[in-house]
């Protein structure tokens, strides 16, 4: 398949062109359209397959979307949870250079930044639209009251092998309470060990398992 395929919004298609993604990747055209359909994913997938983009471009069409229907930024939409300040760090500069055609309609807040509580806490009453963070720091924004979830729509889990190698179980529990139930759920970790088999039943039930 081509991006043209893939029913997304002429923006991204202008920013894949700019960042010389010519053709989807096996991850990307299998994840792109059940994330569409608005499904929840299950993908094994590794770093240097594709994986970022194979969530970050639906999700960001999503946003688009929802903002061309009228709803005027109702809060966070996307919450990203990542391992490493590194990887927090990759994906929300994904998200910037993926979402560069939109204006400030896509705007995406990596919580793992090198700032001040002060600081980071007036980028929040911004309102992003998406958070890009490890599991510790959004639990201990929530704890803190300085964060709500309330407004998700969907939440992926990059990496969730490692994030849970690193003991993020209570973190991660209590992410689960804070978003609404029924949302959007997306898994991608390299290996699918027990510990990412319980997690699947933590966010949702039912998955399309993407194996490529
Ligand atoms: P990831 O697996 O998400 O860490 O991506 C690995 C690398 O592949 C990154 O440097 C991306 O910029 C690049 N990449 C992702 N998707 C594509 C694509 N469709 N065509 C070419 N390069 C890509």
């Amino acid at each position: 398949p081509t991006f043209d395929s893939l029913n997304l919004d002429a923006r991204l298609l202008q920013s894949l062109a700019k960042s010389k993604y010519l053709e989807p990747t096996p991850v990307q055209a299998q994840v792109i359209p059940l994330a569409i359909e608005g499904r929840n994913i299950l993908a094994k997938s590794k770093t240097g397959s594709g994986k970022t983009a194979a969530y970050v471009l639906p999700c960001i069409q999503a946003i688009l979307e929802a903002k061309a229907h009228g709803s005027k930024s109702k809060g966070i939409s996307v919450l990203v949870l990542v391992p490493t300040h590194e990887l927090s760090d990759q994906v929300a500069r994904t998200f910037a250079s993926l979402s560069e055609f939109c204006g400030k309609e896509v705007r995406a807040l990596n919580l793992n930044q090198k700032a001040s509580a002060s600081v980071l806490a007036a980028k929040l009453n911004e309102t992003p639209d998406v958070l890009v963070s490890t599991p510790g720091k959004v639990a201990q924004l929530l704890t803190s009251s300085t964060l709500s979830l309330s407004t998700i729509a969907k939440v992926i889990i990059d990496e969730a092998d490692r994030v849970l190698s690193y003991g993020h179980e209570e973190d991660i529990e209590k992410i689960s309470k804070a978003v609404p139930a029924g949302i959007q759920t997306f898994l991608i970790s390299a290996t699918l060990t027990p510990e990412v088999d319980q997690l699947r039943s933590t966010f949702a039930q039912d998955y399309a398992v993407v194996d490529v």
